[in-house]
């Protein structure tokens, strides 16, 4: 079978890793190796900070419509190979190619075009009193570096290097070397458009070499992040050296809240599921922690299981597939441990619990039955810590008080939804719980310019809209006197 080599994009060209080494890149449904990638080191990261460093006067000189020409390009040219991105983002990272058809791929070309747009319609800010007007540029940092993880590749990579292209940026970008296959693809698809070279150059390889040499690097201004939160508090120490700007998406502990009065329709329930089992359980977003009020626990917990029995793991080139294969065989060994780890701590499995060994092709794949627990105590490391996996934990709670309490027990505070007819109840509970976001009897519902981020251990900053346009730029106020001082 064939193995694709991979290869960075440095100042407009594919090129080979100085070192002349590679990573070896597996198929999580077969456990096969299918690619290389790159295994750069700070050279490279050199040279592509040369690169953008001189890309960067032309690029910033550039009218923000004409950089949102060249942005929607790009979004045309990944639209075009739909499909084949999609099948490429299935293969590298074990989702169900349904899945990246439907979301990851179209979420990429979502990411480019929005930013395109948000640059040229985002509003300036002035200040007006007697003395002067004051006006408040902002202007682009220069070079910043882009590092994202593996769960959501192409849709994670394309969401920092929108607006930091688009506020007039040049990037340094490391997609994972676990899954940098789409990102390769991308690379070739902006020398196909015709993007300046040096303006966005990608580097491969392993985040303590590639990430932490784009991190320290002295010529970038700043560090855009999405990973785990052990990363990121690295990160963050190396940017505090310098006092270099820094943004952190980083790991949830999330919560669904169903209370008594939730209108528990099939459609809903369906959602809950998803919110759940959606990619293997590996989205950031994915509700973990499942709180039900007691007087209905009973009643949810039998109609829930029947759902999540009916979920079917299988070869994610199957389109009757909802759950393909976990990333990689070190996180598939995590989740079992944790899966093991709730056991011991007590709880009981109601579904799960297993890997699932499928026929043919995908025999040597890295796949986890949906798993469902309880009995668990809210505050056992099963409850509090990120799991990343198709494992769910049901909790019961009595009272709105108690369910704030228990979803507020966790270091993270990413996202929550809450499941209710009454909005002021809604209105309450998500003004006490301490997550970034929280959607309403709704999972997942996106609008791109809404600030995207979390508290506590989640993140630091906030992505999205005018708040990535923000981060990637730096305000310089302008006071102009109106009238002669006396
Ligand atoms: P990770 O932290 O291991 O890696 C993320 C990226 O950082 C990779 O590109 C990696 O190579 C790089 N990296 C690793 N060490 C580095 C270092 N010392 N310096 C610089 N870069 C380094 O995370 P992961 O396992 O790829 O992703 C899963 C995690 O991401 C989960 O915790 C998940 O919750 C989180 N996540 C968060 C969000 C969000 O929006 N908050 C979204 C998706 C995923």
């Amino acid at each position: 079978m064939e193995t694709f080599t991979l290869a960075n994009l440095i100042d407009g060209a594919l090129r080979a890793p100085r070192t002349g080494a590679y990573l070896d890149v597996y198929e999580p449904a077969t456990g096969k190796v299918f690619a290389r990638c790159p295994d750069s080191d700070a050279g490279d990261v050199e040279a592509a900070v040369a690169a953008a460093e001189r890309a960067a006067p032309g690029w910033m000189a550039l009218p923000a419509g004409e950089r949102a020409k060249h942005l929607h390009r790009l979004a045309d040219a990944i639209e075009a190979k739909l499909d084949e991105l999609a099948r490429e983002e299935s293969r590298d990272s074990g989702k169900p190619a349904k899945l990246a058809r439907r979301v990851d791929i179209p979420r990429a070309v979502a990411n480019l075009r929005f930013f395109a747009e948000a640059v040229t319609q985002w509003p300036g800010e002035s200040h007006v009193d007697a003395d002067a007007i004051n006006i408040v540029l902002r202007q682009p940092l220069g070079v910043v570096g882009c590092i994202s993880p593996w769960n959501l590749p192409l849709y994670l990579f394309t969401w920092k290097i929108a607006p930091a292209l688009a506020a007039g940026n040049t990037v340094v970008a490391k997609p994972s070397e676990i899954t940098p296959f789409t990102a390769f693809r991308l690379a070739e698809l902006v020398i196909q458009c015709g993007l300046p070279p040096g303006v966005l150059n990608i580097v491969h390889g392993l985040g303590p070499k590639v990430g932490q040499a784009i991190v320290e690097h002295p010529k970038v201004k700043a560090v855009s992040f999405t990973g785990s939160t052990r990363t990121g508090a690295a990160i963050a120490a190396e940017c505090a050296k310098s006092f270099k700007k820094v943004s952190l998406e980083m790991g949830g502990k999330n919560p669904a809240i169903v209370f008594a009065d939730a209108d528990l329709s099939d459609a809903n329930l369906d959602t809950i599921v998803r919110s759940g089992f959606s990619n293997q359980g590996e989205i950031c977003l994915c509700g973990s922690r499942l709180l039900v009020e007691r007087s209905i626990y009973d009643d949810f917990k039998q109609r829930y299981l029947e759902k999540v029995k009916a979920l079917k793991v299988g070869d994610p080139n199957d389109e009757s597939s909802d759950l393909g294969a976990l990333v990689s065989k070190p996180h598939f060994e995590k989740v079992m441990g944790c899966i093991e780890r709730a056991q011991q701590e007590g709880g009981k499995m109601l579904m799960g619990g297993d890997a699932v060994q499928l026929p043919g092709r995908c025999a040597g794949g890295w796949f986890v039955a949906p798993t469902v627990i309880e009995g668990l105590p809210q505050d056992c490391a099963t409850n509090r810590e990120e799991i990343f996996g198709p494992v769910v934990t049901l909790i019961p709670f009595d009272s709105e008080d108690e369910a704030v309490a228990i979803a507020n027990g966790t270091d993270y505070g990413l996202a929550a939804s809450l499941w209710t007819r009454d909005l002021g109840r809604a209105h309450r509970v998500a003004a006490r719980i301490d997550f970034g976001i929280v959607w309403v009897n709704c999972w997942m519902l996106r609008d791109l310019r809404t600030p995207f981020g979390g508290v506590k251990h989640s993140g630091v900053g906030r992505e999205g809209g005018v708040d990535a346009l923000r981060f990637f730029t730096e305000p310089k106020n302008i006071c102009i006197a109106r009238q002669e001082h006396p």
